[in-house]
């Protein structure tokens, strides 16, 4: 239960201004890793994941909000806090694509 659903995907777009979001159950966590230890950097969602009512939506299980997300302190360390939105989207049946995208990507 310490990892992310294997459908489930980073959105990974330019961060933008607003600061993403956890609820109740993932208050704590850092949403690259699934880490509770040390949160260190607040999280910056994209401008497409914080539109409207995603706002208030947990950027991990989609949940209703209550704290701020903070990136753990060795995500920060790795500069994951650069890497850019960290919201969960559940990309379905482009899965695959995606899925080798950052693959490749990570392979630089
Ligand atoms: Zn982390
Ligand atoms: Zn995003
Ligand atoms: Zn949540």
């Amino acid at each position: 239960m310490s990892r992310h659903h294997p459908d489930l995907v980073l959105c990974m777009k330019q961060s933008g201004t607003r600061v993403g979001r956890l609820c109740e159950k993932c208050d704590g966590k850092c949403p690259v890793c699934d880490s509770f230890v040390r949160p260190t950097t607040l999280v910056k969602v994209c401008d497409e994941c914080s539109f409207g009512k995603l706002e208030d939506r947990c950027i991990i299980c989609d949940g209703y909000a209550v704290a701020d997300a903070y990136y753990c302190f060795e995500c920060t360390r790795l500069e994951k806090d650069r890497d850019g939105c960290p919201k969960i989207i559940n990309v379905g049946g482009s899965r695959t694509d995606l899925h080798f995208q950052r693959k490749k990507e990570g392979q630089r």
